[in-house]
């Protein structure tokens, strides 16, 4: 019987189409793509959705602001995402726009399926555009929303809720079992204590005077709009052609993984699966959380004028330099720092000077002592050992989603490869022992064969020229046949930082201004101290109030640790303070200092037991 191809079937978050792609964007499409090629390469048939978030309020704005239609913007800027997402080399198979007539249909249907969980009340919250949504007063600092610090809207209406509060318990159970896995497992705990602590229903409509008549109207109900978050989502099943083509869903649905950003978190793993579980219809496996790109250290925002064009970077160091870039320097689950000098020093030191020289000097050689034909020998142990050893890797590497890793396991491969062609000396034993040098070229040949095959999903087209130049296609057991004629090509190029100033901040924050003198950091009061008690704050979610002991005196600290530790696990620890901090009111609660922690919250703690009130220098 012949085996049926395994289906994959990944999705990219659908991007608010309200101005310009920015290289955050640039980075979803690459990991997504990155994610889907590899699943080629493991002979599945892979199928990546992406597309255009149109019924947002955002898009209302940006178009009033620009003085167009809507369906003008969203048009001006759909296109433009698509244009940026085929020069990035995102193969996707599907681009849906949400507000097509397909995804208009499907998402009514979807509305319908949802009925028993559906009612409708009279509402009265405070909405943020910039996220979409209402949020608490426990979230707002200062009144502001934290991520646009923004004021929210005060909005009163009548509006349909979805009883999300029913799907609590299966919520929870789902992802602690990880049927709905979510990675990484910072994230998976994150979503968790927010299930736990509560779920209240939300709000799935607004009037349509507010939504100025833009979206999916609410079936059987021509006074409502669909909330935008409510259907968005849905574009990964409408792309599949749920309500149109019950045998395309079918194949595809549900998705392998949704490749989503930090930020959009809740509404993935929280609301999306529960409407999923209303509507009777099968969950997601997991999502795959990356984090933001910052630029020397700041949100890319426009307000900081620090946006950067993926466009011009791919025109400035072309596509697979930069493709290689993102992966390589930016962890895929936390935040990473954008540098153009680091692009150039990472393409230069390892494009460059590792793999296409390597490629270069194989090739090169065999063209030119060898007529160009892959000379008869055979595979040597250790080789086959060593290709066997990175390939297995590099998938487990890619199976959990960690990218850069599996990136590294294919370079280090490229570099083996190089010490391997040095050691074994062909320039001199084409002279002295034919058969020899015949050995190293038809050995060496398999190497770039199989480091090429690895970093096809990386840098597609320059894998795909190398591969084409020795006969081959990109598969994770190539090889190179003996006697097979190829072409000497060079992959790479050194390139230069070309920091023009469109690609600088407006603001400009470069390093100097970065920089502080030693003689202020001296006066940062650093101490080690131990928790001696966890609160949690009587009027924040994610705030906890810990006492720490600091030999001489005792300190109150307000943190942002909660649903990062657990209380028993913060007690006796012991944690750097910042001690000559100006003390702040955190929501009506004094804090006397700051711990020092990682931006994921872990706590830096002293490798050893230290005396309290200890200095740290
Ligand atoms: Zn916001």
């Amino acid at each position: 019987m012949v085996k049926l191809k395994e289906k994959f079937y990944i999705t990219t978050a659908i991007p608010y189409v309200n101005s310009e792609p920015h290289i955050g964007h640039a980075l979803e499409f690459v990991q997504t793509d990155t994610i889907k090629r590899f699943h080629e390469l493991l002979k599945e048939n892979a199928f990546l959705t992406t597309g255009a978030d149109e019924n947002s309020l955002k898009n209302v704005q940006a178009a009033e602001e620009e003085g167009i239609s809507i369906k003008q913007l969203c048009d001006k800027y759909s296109g433009k995402f698509k244009t940026t997402m085929k020069l990035l080399d995102l193969s996707f198979n599907s681009f849906m726009r949400s507000s097509s007539k397909e995804h208009v249909a499907g998402s009514q249907k979807l509305w319908k399926l949802c009925s028993k969980d559906i009612y409708k009340k009279m509402y009265k919250g405070l909405y943020c555009i910039g996220c979409e949504a209402f949020l608490t007063e426990s979230e707002l600092v200062d009144g502001r929303c934290l991520e646009h610090n923004k004021a929210p809207d005060l909005i009163e209406e009548e509006n349909y809720f979805f009883r999300l509060s029913n799907y609590q318990k299966q919520l929870e159970e789902l992802i602690e079992s990880d049927k709905l896995k979510i990675v990484p497992e910072s994230r998976k705990n994150e979503v968790l204590s927010l299930v736990k602590g509560g779920l209240e229903d939300f709000s799935i409509s607004r009037s349509r005077k507010r939504a100025k008549g833009w979206g999916v109207p609410v079936p059987g109900d021509d006074s409502q709009i669909m909330y935008v978050w409510f259907d968005a989502l849905n574009v990964y099943q409408t792309a599949v052609g749920f309500g149109k083509d019950e045998r395309l869903y079918k194949r595809w649905w549900p998705a392998d993984v949704h490749v989503i950003g930090k930020g959009i978190l809740r509404f993935h793993a929280v609301y999306w699966p529960a409407i999923l579980l209303s509507a009777g219809l099968q969950l997601p496996k997991a999502l795959f959380v990356h984090g933001y790109i910052t630029i020397n250290g700041n949100k890319i925002s426009k307000s900081l004028g620090n946006v950067i064009n993926p466009d011009s970077m791919v025109e400035k160091y072309g596509i697979d330099q930069f493709r290689y870039y993102l992966i390589r320097n930016v962890s895929p689950f936390n935040d990473g720092d954008f540098s153009e000098q680091q692009l150039v020093e990472r393409v230069n030191e390892e494009l460059v000077s590792n793999y296409s020289n390597l490629f270069y000097r194989v090739t090169s050689f065999i063209e030119k002592n060898f007529s160009g034909k892959v000379p008869k020998s055979e595979l040597d142990n250790e080789i086959s050992e060593l290709i066997k050893e990175k390939t297995n890797e590099y998938k487990k590497k890619l199976s959990e989603f960690r990218l850069n890793e599996a990136l590294e396991a294919a370079i280090s491969l490229s570099g083996e490869g190089n010490n391997y062609f040095q050691q074994n000396k062909p320039w001199a034993t084409v002279k002295s022992n034919k058969k020899l040098c015949e050995k190293t070229l038809f050995n060496a040949a398999q190497l770039i064969a199989a480091v090429s095959s690895l970093l096809y999903p990386f840098i597609p087209s320059s894998a795909e020229k190398a591969l084409k130049a020795l006969g081959i296609k990109p598969s994770l057991d190539a090889k190179v046949k003996a006697g097979e004629k190829i072409k000497a090509i060079m992959l790479f190029k050194n390139i230069e930082a070309d920091i023009r100033k469109e690609a600088e901040p407006i603001e400009k924050i470069n390093l100097a201004d970065n920089m502080i003198p030693f003689k202020e950091f001296q006066k940062v009061d650093l101490r080690i101290g131990t928790i001696t008690n966890v609160d949690d704050h009587p009027d924040a979610d994610k705030l906890l109030v810990l006492q720490v002991d600091l030999g001489e005196e005792k300190r109150q600290l307000v943190a942002g640790l909660k649903g990062i530790y657990k209380p028993e696990e913060l007690l006796k620890k012991q944690v750097i303070v910042v001690c000559n901090l100006e003390s702040k009111e955190m929501r009506g609660v004094k804090s006397e200092g700051m711990l020092l922690a990682a931006e994921d919250g872990t706590i830096l703690e002293p490798g050893k037991q230290v005396k309290n009130g200890s200095r740290v220098m």
